[in-house]
This record gives C-alpha cells, structure tokens and sequence, in this order.
C-alpha cells in the first residue's frame, strides 16, 4: 500500500563524495556566526527549502488524464514535469532546443570523452541552496568543492597586475595608491571595504525583515523597500564611500561594477544566503543536473520515484524543436489553447494547436513577449512582461593546447580585470596535489578567457568574432604577463556565448532596477487565466539568476496546479 511521503520530500542521501546535509548546514552556520547572523540560519534553510512534497496534496496517479502543458525545457520546466508526473498528469514539455538540452545550464565540450569542457551557463553551486541539492542527491550526482578563491590569481587594474592573496595585501599596497583615496578608506585593508557595507546594510535590518529577501509579497516592511528602492551605487554613497573608494570597488569587483545601477537588494540577497561562501560544481559538468531530470522524464520506469508504483506515474511527451507562440483561453471551458510552432527548415514553419487543462510558463518574461496571448494577461503581468530587464553575460572559452597558468601555480579560481574580459576563470580539474607534477601543465585544459556582464558583455559579445577573440586573448595575455600573441599557438580552439544573442533566452538572469522588485516581481509570479497558468523559473523566484530560483519555482508551480485540480474536481 502506498504510504505518505514525510512533509517536506525525503532527502536522498548524498553520494559519498558529496557533503552531507549536516555538513552542508554546519558550513552556513560557521558563516554566518562570522557575519554575527545566526539568527538567519533558520530562516535561510527553511526558505530554500524544497516545497512540500506534491503527493501531500493528492495521491499518485489521481490525475491520469488531465493535461499538463510545459513551455520551456529548463530547470524550471523539467522539476515542474518531474514533480506533476507522480500524480499521474499527462504532461507536454515544449523547447525549441532540439540539439541540447538544459536552457541556461549550458556545458560546453571539445571533445567526445566529454573531459575538456567549460560552462557557458551555471558553474557553481552554493551550500545553502537547500532545493538544488534535493535535485543534486536525488540524482546521485557527484560535486565537488568549487574552489573560488587561488592565491596565486590575479587582479589586473590601471595596468598594474598583483597576485590575489587572500587577505587583499597586494592590492592594499599596490592598486590602492592608484586611487585617490581620502585617508580613512585608504588605511581600510582590501576586501573590508565592500563587505563593510553590505554587513552595515544587513545588520540594520531585524532577522523577521531580512527574511523578506527569500519572498515574493506584494508589498515589504518599508525599511526592506529602502534596500529595493537603492542601487548599489547609492547604498555605497549613502554609507559615506567617496567615489575614488567606488571606482576602486567596480574595478577589483567586475561583476559589482557592471550592475553598479541595479537594486543594491540583488547583492545583498546574495550576502544574506552567504552564496560565495563554500561552493561546489557537479562533477564532469553542470549539464549533468538537466540531463538526469530529461533521462528520469525519458524513461518509463525511472528509479527516482520509490514507493509510487510505475502505473501511477504520468505520460511525458517532448516537442522539441517546437516554440509556443500563442497563450489562448478557451471560451467554452476557460482551459488554455498553446500555439506552437517547428521548423522543418530556416523558411518554413508549422503551426499546431492543442488544449490543456493548465500550462506552466517556464520562459523568460522577454520570450514571453513573443507569444501572442488572448486575452491579455492582468495588467501588471503584461507589465512585467514588457518591462523586466534581462542583464546580458557573455563567456568565452579557449581550448588551450598547454595550461600557461599553471606554470604560475593557478589551478582554480579567477583573476580579475578593468578591461573588457573582466574576469578569466581556470579549470578546476588538476587537483592541488597534482601540483607536484613536473608536467601537468603540458596537458590540454579549457580557460574561461573571459566571463564579463553587463555593458561589456554587450560591446563583447556584439564584436565580430576576430575581434572579439583578439581582445580576450590581448586580456588574458596582459593580465598573466605573457608576451603579446604568446597565446596564439596555444589556443586551439575558441567559442563564445553571448546570452542577449541566444534567441530563446534572451539575456543571462534577470536583473531588477531600483524599486522593480517591488513593482514588477508579484504580478510576474501570480497565475493567470482563472489560475489555469502559473509561472516558474528564475525569473518569478527570490534567487534570480541561480539554479535554486528555477528548480524552487517549478516546484511550487507543480503543486498550484495540483492544489487547483483537486478545487475544481471538488466544485463538480
Ligand atoms: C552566465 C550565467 C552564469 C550563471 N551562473 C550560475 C551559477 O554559477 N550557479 C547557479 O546556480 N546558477 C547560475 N546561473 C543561473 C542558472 O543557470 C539559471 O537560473 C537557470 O538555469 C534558469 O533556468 P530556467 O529554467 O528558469 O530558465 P532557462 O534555463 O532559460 O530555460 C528556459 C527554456 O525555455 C525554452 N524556451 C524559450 N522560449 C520558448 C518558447 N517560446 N517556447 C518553448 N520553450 C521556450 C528555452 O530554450 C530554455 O530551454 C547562471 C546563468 C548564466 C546565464
């Protein structure tokens, strides 16, 4: 007999290589007793969590029969289908996609044994994310620590190129007098000044009010609104840095730099959870998440559903290679009619047509500004839908034949620049101890040569391809110290994605102007169509641009639709 799953989803127990939930927890609340917040550890774990397991609402196979519509086969549309299935939904996974699979978890290889690769998309996973790593040990993926930190790194500013030691000496000492600084900022030891900031920022809000950075409401507390009403160049200026103090930020802080003009609460969400600290990456590529959730949702009998016999599981049928151009209320039943289009070819295209009893939107709000939608959704949902601003993120990948940067003892982490490629990130898979090989260097190893947002991911990406690698390899050869063009017999291979020019995402995550969140996040997150369509992915949730965003909100997606399918099989 079919016995009741506990409240929250069974956490699977972990591969043996990767941390246990206990350590994972120990790892935050070490953190954030350094911060002086362990008031928020509760409210951390309990925010991120996994939502309730969907068979607390209905049993399993209850809804054989009723159709499901899925537009977008990312992280937010595949857990949707995943969590739906156990009910028994006969589900419809829309994707244009047809040759990979994954969205914005994007791992790109150079070679068939899949060992040289690089990530375009998602690298690194955050110990509190509670709801990625459910997926993550549900899977029985392995992870390994993600190392963010290498000593041996470099920060390239004004021409002048230090090593990163940890405590920030070297740019203490040698970028600092590069920058007018008035005398007190100037004696404050590199990284204290920034996270000065955020700390003060954080700390003069109650623990109940912090919370707030984990939820959608319609409206916050007032002294949460000043943060989201704040960009972050304000709250620097407000807390009383001078602008050579900010200038010196954005320079050794690229990625800080190029959203300087967004909420200051899109940072400071990211302090709250402690989402730099203790990282991870999932072992032979980040792919690996969307690729398990597309084989469990490909096979008839998955292993990842115990307790629920395999006759009670849903139908999934894939359409990929097929867009949803159309969202349409059906006027005899209020179910939703999907317009979706294939391409056979680059000049034709097919149009079809099928009803479902709920559809699950599981894009990004700027493709969903393509799809014709009659009636219009509410008012504030079309709203957002035209007014989101999508941040673009650009990454370049160089094969390299030989791994120049080892032989200056890097073998993780990032080096940072004030020029266009604002950060170059190493391989992680010659391990520490591997150092001690004479010649691990002369093995082949992919480099991300730049990974830059914003602005310059704009002028970067939009450059002609010659250009644009000229400029990375001119980076990445300046802030290493090589002799200009020593990279052009080392590098085999390049290629970029630019995420504004990735037609069906148009733009890397979302990114909240001051006061948007308020304006714009709720109406984006409520369903529409007589609650027959809801919304997920990283878009709609708290952690925008994360992995934790789009798995948590198709979560919850999954569970509305049950909960409203057993309202309306109630109201026959
Ligand atoms: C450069 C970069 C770095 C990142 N780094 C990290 C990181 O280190 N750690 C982390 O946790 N997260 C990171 N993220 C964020 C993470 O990758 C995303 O939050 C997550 O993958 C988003 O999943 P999603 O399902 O919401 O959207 P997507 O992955 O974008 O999925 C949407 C899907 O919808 C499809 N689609 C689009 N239009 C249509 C249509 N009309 N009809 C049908 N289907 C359609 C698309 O093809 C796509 O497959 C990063 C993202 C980027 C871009």
């Amino acid at each position: 007999m079919y016995q009741y799953p506990k409240i929250l989803p069974e956490t699977p127990a972990p591969n043996p290589n990767n941390p246990t939930d206990e350590q994972r927890h120990d790892m935050l609340r070490t953190s954030l007793n350094k911060a002086g917040r362990n008031d928020d550890y509760t409210n951390i774990i309990g925010l991120l969590s996994p939502s309730q397991d969907i068979t607390r609402y209905a049993n399993p196979g209850e809804f054989k029969g009723r159709k499901v519509g899925i537009i977008g086969a990312g992280l937010a549309g595949m857990s949707a289908a995943f969590e739906l299935r156990k009910l028994g939904y006969d589900i419809t996974i829309f994707d244009p996609v047809a040759d990979r699979i994954g969205g914005r978890v994007y791992t790109y290889y150079f070679d068939k044994e899949k060992r040289l690769y690089g990530e375009f998309g998602a690298t690194r996973i955050p110990i509190s994310h509670e709801t990625t790593w459910h997926y993550i040990n549900l899977f029985k993926l392995n992870t390994i620590p993600y190392i963010n930190a290498d000593p041996n790194t470099f920060t390239y500013v004004r021409n002048i190129r230090v090593r990163n030691d940890l405590e920030g000496q070297n740019i203490f000492h040698s970028i600092y007098p590069l920058f007018n600084l008035p005398s007190k900022e100037a004696n404050t030891p590199w990284p204290e000044l920034y996270y000065k900031v955020s700390r003060y920022y954080l700390s003069n809000l109650t623990p109940e009010i912090r919370k707030q950075f984990l939820m959608i409401l319609p409206r916050y507390d007032v002294r949460f609104e000043n943060i989201i009403n704040m960009s972050i160049r304000q709250a620097l200026n407000l807390y009383g840095l001078s602008s050579a103090a900010i200038n010196l930020i954005t320079s050794v802080m690229p990625i800080t730099g190029s959203t300087i003009d967004n909420s200051f609460e899109g940072t400071l969400n990211d302090d709250y959870t402690m989402d730099y600290f203790n990282l991870y990456r999932i072992d032979g590529g980040m792919a690996n998440l969307p690729l398990a959730f597309y084989s469990s949702l490909s096979s008839p009998n998955p292993p990842e559903y115990p307790g629920i016999p395999q006759s009670a599981l849903g139908r999934i049928t894939w359409k990929r290679g097929h867009a949803v151009y159309g969202l349409y209320k059906s006027g005899t039943d209020g179910k939703v009619v999907v317009k979706h289009r294939a391409f056979p070819s680059y000049t034709h295209y097919e149009d079809s047509f099928e009803t479902f009893d709920y559809v699950i939107c599981a894009i990004t709000m700027s493709q969903l500004r393509l799809v014709d939608i009659q009636p219009q959704f509410s008012e504030g949902k079309m709203e957002a839908i035209k007014n989101v601003v999508n941040l673009d993120a650009q990454k370049t990948l160089f094969l390299c034949k030989e791994r120049f940067w080892e032989k200056q003892g890097i073998f993780g982490g990032s080096s940072y620049t004030d020029g266009i490629s604002q950060i170059i990130s190493y391989p992680q898979d010659h391990t520490p101890n591997m150092q001690n090989s004479a010649n691990s260097f002369s093995e082949p190893g992919v480099l991300t040569a730049s990974y830059n947002v914003g602005q310059d991911a704009i002028r970067l990406g939009h450059a002609h391809v010659s250009s644009r690698y000229r400029f990375v390899r001119e980076d990445v050869e300046r802030v290493h110290g090589l002799p200009e063009k020593y990279l052009e017999s080392i590098v085999l291979d390049h290629k970029t994605v630019d995420w504004f020019q990735e037609y069906y995402a148009k733009g890397a995550f979302r990114a909240l102007l001051p006061g948007l969140k308020t304006e714009l996040l709720y109406p984006s997150s409520v369903p529409e169509f007589n609650n027959r369509v809801f919304f997920a992915g990283e878009q709609v949730s708290t952690k925008n641009a994360w992995i934790q965003g789009a798995l948590q909100t198709g979560m919850s997606a999954a569970n509305d639709v049950a909960c409203y399918s057993i309202i309306r099989k109630h109201q026959k």
